[in-house]
């Protein structure tokens, strides 16, 4: 198998995301992204090694030649090379894995039983706030429905909504994401979701104020933008140094573990024939990784579907699925 093939079956997974004319740039650097790209360690006086503070990923986020947003390098990156890590937005087990991996991180879990866990204090803790509230509603008739039509798009709404309503998250956290177009089907699918949620929620005794942000409009607006917007995580396993050489096999083989909105991540494009990638080591924490050298100035983008597709099958998913005709060097030399 050439080096080519095994990058683009590598990619092959991330199902996942998003184009063209956010309304804001903010500062794609803020809290979802944490930086790793290089820590240098030097020796001080007392010949105690301390860490100087790491150097911002080098990338930036502009405008492409279409007036869409991209991620750009802002330096040289070598093939392998990690470009930065990122912490979701939101994230989610699915079905299969609730009980398989941690509730907050997606880390797999040594010890299975049938209730939640966490992996650690720190997850505990950092699920604390919207876990109070998901315990205090009975979530029956909306897992059940979301369970029954293998939906897994509202366990994230109905999770970010806990986020909201424990004051973990803003309501409008989700909105510099494109939201996906939506057809009168989709839209009336989701109503009947939000009414499911609304009424789990409506059962217990929340301040209106608490609940105040659960609107009909809030709903469909997040769901549309986690359709485009979400990744299906995969845990690649094995040891990150050997990711490139021995474990195709075992990204390939590993089954999803949950689904998680990304802030960064969301902002980079697609192509058929991507220069970066997307793993998964040991939770949910994306890393960002160079596929080849990427010189200066290059827009980085990754791969939104199954790369190993035929082209009028990648056409059709990305038309359907993303709502664009992909133009990349690939596809317009007819592979
Ligand atoms: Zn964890
Ligand atoms: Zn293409």
């Amino acid at each position: 198998m050439s080096s080519a093939l095994c990058f683009r079956r590598l990619v092959s997974s991330p199902l996942k995301k998003l184009h063209l004319h956010h309304r804001n740039l903010l500062h794609p650097f803020s809290s979802s992204t944490t930086n790793t790209t290089k820590t240098t360690t030097t020796t001080n006086e007392n010949n105690k090694p301390s860490h100087q503070q790491p150097l911002p990923p080098p990338i930036q986020v502009s405008l492409t030649e279409s007036a869409g947003r991209g991620v750009f390098a802002t330096r040289r990156i070598g093939v392998g090379d990690l470009i930065h890590t990122a912490k979701p937005l939101l994230s989610h087990p699915t079905y299969s894995s609730l009980y398989n991996v941690c509730y907050f991180c997606l880390k797999k879990l040594s010890n299975k039983t049938q209730t939640i866990q966490f992996c650690s204090n720190e997850c505990k803790q950092q699920a604390k706030e919207f876990y109070s509230v998901e315990e205090r509603v009975d979530w029956s008739a909306y897992d059940e429905h979301c369970r029954k039509q293998g939906l897994k798009y509202p366990l994230l709404v109905k999770r970010l909504a806990c986020m909201v309503a424990s004051g973990a998250a803003s309501a409008e956290c989700l909105d510099i994401l494109q939201p996906a177009r939506l057809s009168t089907e989709m839209i009336l699918e989701m109503e009947n979701e939000f009414s499911l949620l609304k009424s789990c929620l409506m059962k217990v005794d929340f301040k209106d104020e608490e609940i105040a942000f659960l609107t009909k409009q809030w709903y469909i607006g997040v769901l549309a933008r986690i359709r485009i917007n979400s990744f299906r995580v995969e845990l690649a396993g094995g040891l990150y140094e050997d990711l490139f050489l021995s474990a195709v096999a075992s990204v390939e083989a590993e089954a999803s573990v949950g689904n998680a909105v990304y802030m960064l991540p969301s902002f980079y494009n697609h192509d058929c024939d991507p220069n970066i990638h997307i793993i998964w080591i040991e939770n949910v924490n994306a890393k960002l990784k160079a596929l080849r050298d990427i010189e200066q100035g290059e827009e980085l983008r990754i791969c939104y579907i199954d790369a190993s597709m035929d082209q009028s099958a990648r056409q059709t998913i990305l038309f359907e699925g993303f709502g664009f005709r992909c133009s990349c060097m690939r596809c317009v030399s007819g592979d």
